[in-house]
């Protein structure tokens, strides 16, 4: 059981994101690893800090196989004007599909089927809690020591951005953002509840690691707020190379659809021949 941070050792830093530093750490008595996500609140924002420790107290109950386990969140700024908001998490050995995209420059179709499988089975969890997770993407996607792949990181970031800005703007990247959440006249009747948002994401998620960079973007460039915008809204997906089955292609474009009315749902995806062909072979 562990009662406080002081019984963790942190024994190496896993990566830093915008919002605070992730470490591996371990149980100083039973000797069991984790990771902890440690955000660091400047002294104005202490107020929100605590509002942020109250919403992180439903990660807690989300507790599914295709979602990264968050098994506490500690308030270190309790006694002081600073705070840090840590999260202690389930340890992915693999790391993200980001750092694996690093190493092998890109995935083919067979490794990312099983991978686009397991993201939808944890959406689909996810959704029915009423939760969004709206932060997919390849740096979210983690994998453990089996080779699963697991949704980490869902309210977290949102929580943060939406509790601190009150707003839906680029924190960290807004690369991966749908149409309709550029979109702030999404009117009364026919808003969209963001649901959507997760499936666009997932589909750019998966293309850029079929093609090895993001795809809407030109390779090696890094483009500003504008041109991210217009290649989100307005420019036609882009073409999939032609090594792809036509099952992945028709699954991406379901995904990449612009009008959010259209796009397939999490529970078509999960029926898709794409997903079919996965559960035929496996
Ligand atoms: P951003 O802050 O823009 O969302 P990010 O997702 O990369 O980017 P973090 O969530 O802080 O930022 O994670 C940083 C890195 O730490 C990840 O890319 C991943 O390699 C590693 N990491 C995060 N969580 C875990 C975990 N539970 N187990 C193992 N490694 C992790
Ligand atoms: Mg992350």
């Amino acid at each position: 059981k562990i009662e406080s941070l002081s019984d963790l050792e942190k024994l190496e830093v896993l990566g830093h994101g915008s919002g605070g530093t992730v470490y591996k750490v371990q149980h100083n008595r039973n000797s069991s690893v984790y990771a902890l996500k440690v955000i660091r609140f400047e002294q104005e924002s202490v107020g929100f800090l605590k509002q942020a420790i109250s919403e992180a107290e439903i990660l807690k109950q989300v507790d599914s196989e295709f979602v990264v386990k968050c098994y506490r969140v500690f308030d270190s700024g309790r006694d002081s004007e600073k705070g840090d908001l840590c999260f202690l998490m389930e340890y992915m050995e693999g790391g993200s599909l980001n750092d694996l995209l690093r190493c092998h420059g890109r995935l083919p179709e067979n490794v990312l089927i099983g991978m686009a499988k397991r993201v939808l089975e944890g959406l689909k969890y996810l959704h029915g809690l009423h939760i969004v997770h709206r932060d997919i993407k390849p740096s979210n996607l983690l994998i453990n020591a089996q080779g699963d792949v697991k949704i980490a990181d869902f309210g977290v970031s949102r929580m943060i951005a939406g509790t601190l800005d009150a707003s839906d703007s680029c924190q960290g990247t807004c690369a991966y953002m749908s149409p309709e959440r550029f979109n702030s006249d999404n009117r009364m009747g026919s808003r969209c509840d963001g649901f959507p948002g997760d499936v666009w994401a997932l589909g750019l998620a998966l293309l850029e690691c079929y093609m090895g960079h993001f795809p809407l973007i030109a390779p090696g460039k890094k483009p500003d707020w504008a041109t991210l915008m217009c290649a989100i809204c307005f420019v036609e997906p882009p073409e999939i190379p032609k090594t792809a089955s036509p099952e992945f292609r028709s699954f991406i474009y379901r995904c990449l659809e612009k009008d959010w009315r259209m796009r397939a749902t999490v529970t078509e995806l999960l029926s898709h021949p794409f997903v079919i062909k996965y559960n035929s072979s496996a």
